[in-house]
């Protein structure tokens, strides 16, 4: 029987939502936001991430000390090829437009309402935004 650290096989739902959600914020964000951003919630993400990251698709950093301490979940190289493959399986498939706008970082940014040009938030100048354009063209030009 294959190990599980060493099995790339099919992901669950909310597993593929988490890989996909990451690789569309840039390939890392922070645990305690990602569940709005993939979709889901925590009781069914903290179990899919704990499987995510013994299969070697993810690892998690520990940032803000002791008291006020939260995880950066990262893809790994094989998270970021597995997630492309979802995507490129998706761009086959119905509600693929749908599935790039639900990923668009200003939907869930907090500072949506006071973003604009030349405001102290900008889309010209907001690396979220600029590493979501990024991810985008490079998983669908490859
Ligand atoms: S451009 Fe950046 S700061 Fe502005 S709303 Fe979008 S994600 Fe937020």
């Amino acid at each position: 029987m294959m190990s599980e650290e060493g099995d790339y096989g099919e992901l669950d739902e909310n597993e593929s939502k988490i890989l996909i959600a990451l690789v569309k914020l840039g390939n890392q964000y922070n645990q305690r936001e990602l569940w709005r951003m993939a979709g889901i919630n925590s009781k069914t993400g903290i179990p899919a991430l704990s499987k995510l990251e013994r299969r070697g698709f993810i690892e998690r950093d520990k940032v803000g000390g002791d008291k006020r301490s939260q995880y950066v979940i990262r893809l790994t190289e094989a998270g970021i090829k597995k997630a492309k493959t979802l995507m490129e399986g998706m761009k086959s498939g119905m509600g693929t437009d749908i599935e790039l706008l639900m990923g668009i970082p200003c939907f869930f940014c907090p500072y949506i309402k006071e973003c604009g040009r030349g405001g102290h938030t900008s889309p010209e100048t907001c690396e979220l935004l600029g590493r979501w354009i990024y991810n985008i063209s490079t998983t669908f030009n490859n």
